[in-house]
């Protein structure tokens, strides 16, 4: 078995220069799934990853169509008694614009030094190539002990509105035990890092009704309760002193951490001061007793998302609103339900909305949080290919959004995701400029071929 591992890593070595040249051409196409105009290069994008699956090696590549964009898919069994690894990676692109940011054209990637410039180098072509390459490499060296398999989707980046139906009508072609699904990254470039939660999202609309139609400030101002404040009150009230979210029940079904996770989680190397950088506040704000990183990964939230109501042009009127807005939203952690907290939000408004004016509160999506055990096999054959290849052990860290296609394979095909991957914070995703570390590329080529053969 060592043999093989490092004959393919011997393999990987030989062909980096063609490994680069195969991302420049993929990376070349600009495959923007939210773009009209670009839909003949989404299926250019999608058949020139068929061709190259079908190229080193891979079996029953097929590219299948969604409502939306299409799906490519394929797979390299060796034995039914081996276990089976799906592995996922989305195609498409984020727009580019504001495109006079960029110092280079962003589909025609460009080297300086040890990056690489151009949308989609670090989400996640750049990814997905390394698994490629990792997969060629195993596959012309031979001794492989796993099942592969292979999806790769086209709207990540709007969404993935198409990939439950999807998964669902190909539920056996897709049948497998664990997915690799490279698409998150590291913490920087020398700390690589495993992603073991992710967070769920509750949203919902507010709308408190005042009087039937706006109303004259000088002639009603004083005897009728003004919707806007009426909300803002209510508003005001979500969150108590100490940060907390005051919905009754709202934390009765949150998981609690054990010392030897918050332990885990205050090695991540991120402070106050970087946040603080990130977003230019004068101050960090939330709920009292935990750090910075636990409240972004493993502790709920509400937020106002938009708040409006009566008069907002430019210059004034007397008006009294006939009614005013909210849109709050609140990020879910294990084991939390969307439906349950949207009952909690009724009750609350119930509570306190007072009898001068009448209200209503829709939901308008719900996903469900997610944890993934990080110490199953699987899961800890990645973590140590990342040892073995980066030197250091991987943190394991809590994402604070949401990752649809992970919640869907679980949902769905029962499987739970390693969500890992090589991008770094300073990559740019979605931003002008999008890089990727070259010699990171190299390092997640080699971190996938001992996770295969780790697994084997
Ligand atoms: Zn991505």
């Amino acid at each position: 078995m060592t043999e093989f591992r490092e004959q393919a890593i011997q393999f990987a070595a030989e062909k980096k220069e063609q490994f680069l040249a195969d991302l420049i051409e993929i990376v070349n196409i600009p495959s923007i799934s939210n773009s009209k105009e670009n839909k003949g290069d989404m299926i250019s994008a999608a058949n020139w990853i068929a061709e190259y699956l079908k190229n080193i090696g891979v079996n029953h590549v097929q590219v299948l169509p969604t409502a939306g964009h299409p799906v490519v898919v394929g797979d390299y069994l060796i034995d039914p008694t081996f276990m089976t690894i799906l592995i996922y990676g989305h195609y498409d692109v984020q727009p580019v614009e504001p495109l006079d940011l960029w110092h280079t054209p962003p589909f025609e990637l460009t080297q300086k030094d040890d990056y690489i410039f151009g949308r989609g180098t670090s989400d996640m072509k750049g990814q997905m190539i390394a698994c490629f390459a990792a997969v060629e490499a195993a596959i012309k060296t031979g001794g492989l002990k796993v099942n592969l398999k292979f999806i790769l989707e086209g709207e990540e980046e709007i969404g993935s509105p198409n990939l439950a139906a999807f998964i669902r009508e190909h539920k056996d072609l897709l049948a497998s035990n664990i997915v690799l699904n490279p698409d998150t990254g590291m913490v920087g470039k020398e700390i690589p890092a495993i992603t073991y939660g992710l967070r769920g999202l509750a949203y919902f609309e507010i709308k408190v009704t005042g009087p039937d139609h706006d109303l004259h400030s000088g002639l009603f101002g004083g005897i009728v309760h003004n919707p806007a404040q009426a909300l803002s009150e209510a508003i005001a009230a979500m969150h108590d002193q100490d940060g907390r979210v005051t919905l009754p029940g709202f934390y009765d079904d949150v998981r609690i951490m054990d010392e030897s996770e918050r332990a885990e989680l205050a090695r991540l190397p991120i402070s106050d001061a970087d946040y603080l950088n990130q977003t230019g506040v004068p101050a960090l704000w939330g709920e009292k007793g935990y750090t910075p990183i636990e409240r972004l990964g493993a502790r709920p939230t509400l937020e106002v998302n938009g708040i409006y109501s009566g008069f907002i042009g430019e210059g004034q009127k007397t008006v009294l609103p006939s009614y005013a807005m909210a849109k709050i939203s609140c990020r879910l952690v294990p084991n939390q339900s969307h439906e349950k907290v949207y009952q909690q939000l009724l009750a609350f408004l119930q509570e306190k909305m007072p009898p001068t004016v009448k209200w209503e509160a829709k939901k308008l999506s719900g996903g469900a949080p997610l944890l993934i055990d990080p110490n199953q096999p699987t899961t800890l054959a990645f973590a140590n290919a990342l040892e073995t290849v980066f030197g250091v052990k991987p943190v394991l860290k809590l994402e604070g959004g949401s990752v649809p296609v992970t919640t869907d394979l679980q949902e769905i095909l029962g499987v739970q995701s390693i969500l890992t991957g090589f991008s770094c914070p300073e990559d740019n995703v979605h931003s002008p400029n999008e890089k990727f570390h070259l010699p990171t590329f190299y390092k997640g080529i080699d971190t996938i071929i001992h996770f295969l053969y780790n697994v084997g």
